[in-house]
């Protein structure tokens, strides 16, 4: 099989770049593939070859020697290049050069290595200098070549070579390395050969073959390389993929003042701004303008004067260079129809280009180019849509840190609620309210939260709790009030009794300022500085594009009718999840929800529900204006047991004040209502089933409130009432005959019949399996994959945290299963459950609601199954949108 193609070089002497393989990613590398697109659109690349990644992986896996068969295809493809150059490799009198780099299928910076100037010897040394007519050129080409080679394949350390660049400079008062002439570098190649020889026991290799074969075993090797390793694992990229080798004849930007190196983006990746964006340095080579050795200069004049910058732009130093650079710039858009990011030298006035592909860029930007490059008529709507990465619209959504700004990180949790927040410590909610409302900005710092520290948070910039996973409690309430959190920070440890926290050795007190970015889960010394989000212009037209495109639906998760106002705002097309539990969060009502939980008998219970059912019916009235004519899907109460017991002596004491009951007494009862395992206790219908009066009145709340509604006239609710934790048809057959019942009542008296659906969250794998009987109950089914998933995997989502980045990272899971759906898993009853249901009941109503309904990834799936919709909180609601859209397409 041919594993290796050849590329570039005059069209005249028959390049061929017609077979498929060589343009294939997969098989020839980004860079390969790309320097083969560029030459065979006439671009000015230097000839060479690439080996294939396929020639990798068969290296890496057996271990092998090179086979006959490479060997020969590569001598054939540098016969190629020698033909091409008019240069012989190794020859001592006009000798070719090359560079031998990496280049995996996308692109990995800096992770694998390089070696340039690759057949350089004791001999071709002196030819380079006598064809090129400057020996300091030669020289300086040969010490480079020999430290990068020792480094990379010798792997020898580098830090020798430094130092005796240093000691020659210092010897000779030099401050610079331009200073160094043609004797200073010859005499330092000879103190290079010292170091080889004594740190390898043998001599610089001489024989340029034995090069060239050194340098592709190099390169192949860096793909298991540790650094290789690392950036793979955080960027989901398979470790079977490989890399492959492309050589390629050397030209050189340090040829003196006529030439010149520089890497160049075809617009602004940081802004997207439709102007070149690049530096370059005159008289040297690639890794200088990286290395930082030397300030590389502005590409143009304008960015030039912009900085207030002395040395002269490329435009202004090498204009001709410059004029053929914008035109193949034009060109590779035009072709790519992307923004490039490039590589280019420089050698005596010819400019030649030594890569391109897909520019990086900012949220920001990636909006700005999509929707401009389809007003240029590079591309249309559906790649716009495309091309940009729906989580990235998170940066664009919460106020960010400052990218500029310095930042001291103490340590790092999980990213559980995007956004930037600074502000003063505060160890429990009621100093973070009392801290608030003098107007201080607060960060509420605790092990974990509940639902007794919900005004607090409220109160709060930002949350950050020592433990708790993605979809702990802090978790979901930040995400759903838009707060930045970050949870599970296990470094922070806190002294209530103090007023201190510890991270790591770092002592800090109430009142001490730090910042939290819950995009990366970084947690910072002081006030980092934020830039405040902006949501018109680029990103309301590619949200109109996507809008266009897609076929699901997308709701939201929102309880209060702030949260309900601004998910409209981001195009939220109704309520998908209403926990009516994080209504009752309010320090008032909560001494209500614990006198309901505590009560012994009916009567008491239905004492402490008539103190709620006003308050209920208040916020659903709202909650139906807000949404007017959308779906609000509500929630009955579903609260873990043990997030609404009392713990502290306080909370005792005020509750023996308002129900006249014992402290002991009550103490007892709560112990009574101790759960070993409360997720899996007495929760969801459970509740419903055991005390029916506590549904009973929530369905007349939400009944009165949609009628009261409707009769004020203006608004339209369109109620859809949700049974949670069902695991049988008979628990929904009961519940929905109760509410059916409440309805009758409440339409009875109010005069006013409103429609409504009764359904149910499938979140139980018996749920799932049984989905064809309860879809004769359920006119829809809410996909609760935060419990499906706990439930189907047996993992509990509130103390996965602990173990499951170290699973991630031994590839058990792909990703946190709490974020991005176990498809394979959790996704087949999923797609079990909807095909049973609608076999039962043609039209049912499928949604998702778990923390998943957010996530792209896991979105695209829900189209698969062919869900009508997505629910996800309000600050994901672009996201979730964009997703579908690229979903359906
Ligand atoms: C779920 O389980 O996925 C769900 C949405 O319900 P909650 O997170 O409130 O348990
Ligand atoms: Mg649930």
């Amino acid at each position: 099989m041919k594993t290796v193609y050849t590329f570039g070089g005059d069209p005249v002497l028959g390049q061929d770049h017609s077979d498929p393989r060589q343009k294939d990613k997969t098989v020839s590398g980004g860079k390969g593939a790309n320097l083969a697109e560029m030459a065979s659109i006439g671009l000015p690349v230097p000839p060479g070859f690439t080996i294939t990644t396929e020639e990798c992986v068969k290296y890496l896996q057996e271990g092998a020697d090179f086979s006959d068969d490479l060997r020969a295809q590569v001598a054939a493809a540098l016969a190629h290049v020698e033909a091409t150059v008019g240069k012989k490799f190794g020859d001592a009198g006009d000798p070719l050069l090359v560079s031998v780099r990496s280049g995996a299928r996308v692109s990995m910076p800096g992770m694998m290595d390089t070696v340039l100037n690759l057949g350089l010897n004791d001999a071709t040394v002196e030819g380079l200098a006598t064809t090129s007519g400057d020996e300091r050129f030669a020289w300086d080409s040969y010490r480079r070549f020999i430290q990068m080679y020792s480094d990379v394949v010798l792997g020898l350390d580098h830090g020798l070579f430094e130092e005796a660049l240093e000691v020659a400079k210092e010897d000779k008062g030099y401050y610079a390395d331009t200073e160094m002439e043609a004797e200073d570098w010859q005499a330092l190649v000879g103190e290079y050969m010292g170091i080889v020889q004594q740190e390898q026991g043998a001599p610089f290799p001489q024989d340029v073959t034995e090069q060239l074969w050194g340098a592709i075993r190099a390169v192949f090797d860096s793909w298991d390389s540790d650094r290789a390793k690392v950036y793979r694992r955080l960027n989901d990229i398979p470790a079977d993929w490989g890399t492959a080798v492309n050589v390629q004849a050397m030209v050189f930007g340090n040829m003196g003042d006529t030439s010149a190196t520089g890497v160049a983006f075809t617009r602004d990746p940081a802004t997207g701004e439709r102007a070149y964006y690049g530096e370059y340095l005159i008289n040297a080579q690639g890794e200088d303008v990286v290395a930082g050795i030397r300030t590389p200069q502005y590409l143009t004049r304008a960015a030039r004067e912009k900085a207030g910058a002395k040395p002269l732009s490329m435009e202004e130093a090498m204009p001709e260079a410059y004029a053929e650079l914008a035109r193949v710039f034009d060109l590779l858009e035009r072709h790519y129809k992307d923004m490039q990011d490039i590589e280019f030298t420089v050698e005596r006035g010819k400019l030649w280009m030594l890569q391109t592909r897909s520019g990086k860029r900012t949220a920001k930007a990636a909006l700005k180019m999509a929707v401009e490059m389809v007003g240029e008529g590079l591309i249309d709507e559906r790649t716009a849509i495309l091309r940009v990465d729906p989580m990235a619209l998170d940066q664009l959504l919460h106020p960010t840190l400052d990218p500029k700004a310095p930042r001291e990180v103490l340590t790092s949790g999980l990213p559980a609620s995007p956004g930037a927040a600074s502000g003063k410590i505060v160890l429990d909610a009621d100093t973070a309210e009392t801290f608030a409302s003098r107007g201080d900005k607060v960060i509420l710092v605790r092990v974990e939260t509940s639902p007794e520290d919900i005004h607090g948070m409220h109160a709060a910039q930002g949350i950050l709790t020592a433990r708790g996973g993605m979809t702990s409690h802090a978790a979901v309430v930040a995400r759903g009030m838009g707060r930045p959190c970050v949870s599970g920070a296990s470094a922070v440890s806190i002294d209530r009794a103090s007023k201190t926290l510890r991270i790591g050795n770092r002592e800090l007190r109430e009142g001490d300022v730090i910042t939290i970015d819950g995009s990366n889960g970084q947690v910072m010394a002081g006030e980092v500085p934020t830039v405040e989000p902006e949501l018109v212009g680029d990103f309301g037209t590619l949200m109109e594009w996507a809008d266009a495109h897609r076929r699901m639906k997308v709701r939201t998760n929102a309880e209060t009718p702030a949260d309900c106002r601004m998910a409209r705002q981001f195009g939220a097309e109704g309520i998908g999840l209403c926990r009516t539990e994080h209504m009752f969060f309010d320090a008032r009502r909560i001494r209500a929800v614990r006198q309901m939980i505590l009560a012994e008998d009916e009567k008491t219970r239905r004492a402490a529900l008539a103190k709620l059912l006003p308050e209920q019916r208040a916020d659903f009235r709202e909650i139906f204006d807000v949404m007017s004519g959308l779906p609000c899907t509500i929630r009955l109460l579903d609260p873990p047991l043990h997030e609404f017991l009392p713990h502290a002596d306080e909370d005792f004491a005020e509750l023996a004040d308002a129900t006249g009951l014992g402290v002991d007494h009550l103490k007892r009862r709560a112990a009574e209502l101790h759960e070993f395992n409360p997720m899996l206790g007495h929760r969801g219908c459970r509740l419903g089933i055991t005390f029916p009066e506590i549904y009973e009145m929530q369905a007349r709340a939400i009944f009165e409130a949609a009628c009261e509604v409707a009769k004020a006239g203006g608004a339209t609710p369109v109620p859809e009432i949700m049974v949670p934790l069902v695991a049988t048809k008979r628990e929904l057959e009961l519940l929905k005959a109760l509410i059916d019942r409440v309805a009758k009542q409440v339409f009875e008296e109010t005069g006013c019949p409103v429609e409504y659906l009764v359904g149910t969250m499938i979140e139980l794998p018996r749920a799932a399996l049984m989905a064809g009987e309860i879809a004769q109950e359920g006119a829809f089914f809410s996909f609760g994959t935060n419990d499906l998933t706990q439930t189907t995997l047996g993992v509990s989502r509130d103390d996965s945290a602990r173990f499951l980045a170290p699973y991630v990272e031994k590839g058990i899971f792909p990703r946190d299963p709490f974020v991005s759906l176990d498809i394979e898993g959790v996704g087949q009853l999923v797609e079990l459950a909807a095909e049973r249901g609608r076999a039962t009941r043609p039209d049912i109503k499928l949604g998702i609601c778990g923390e998943h309904g957010g996530d792209p990834a896991s979105i695209a799936f829900c189209e698969k199954v062919g869900l009508d919709y997505v629910s996800a909180s309000p600050y994901r609601v672009p996201i979730a949108r964009l997703a579908a859209a690229q979903a359906a397409l």
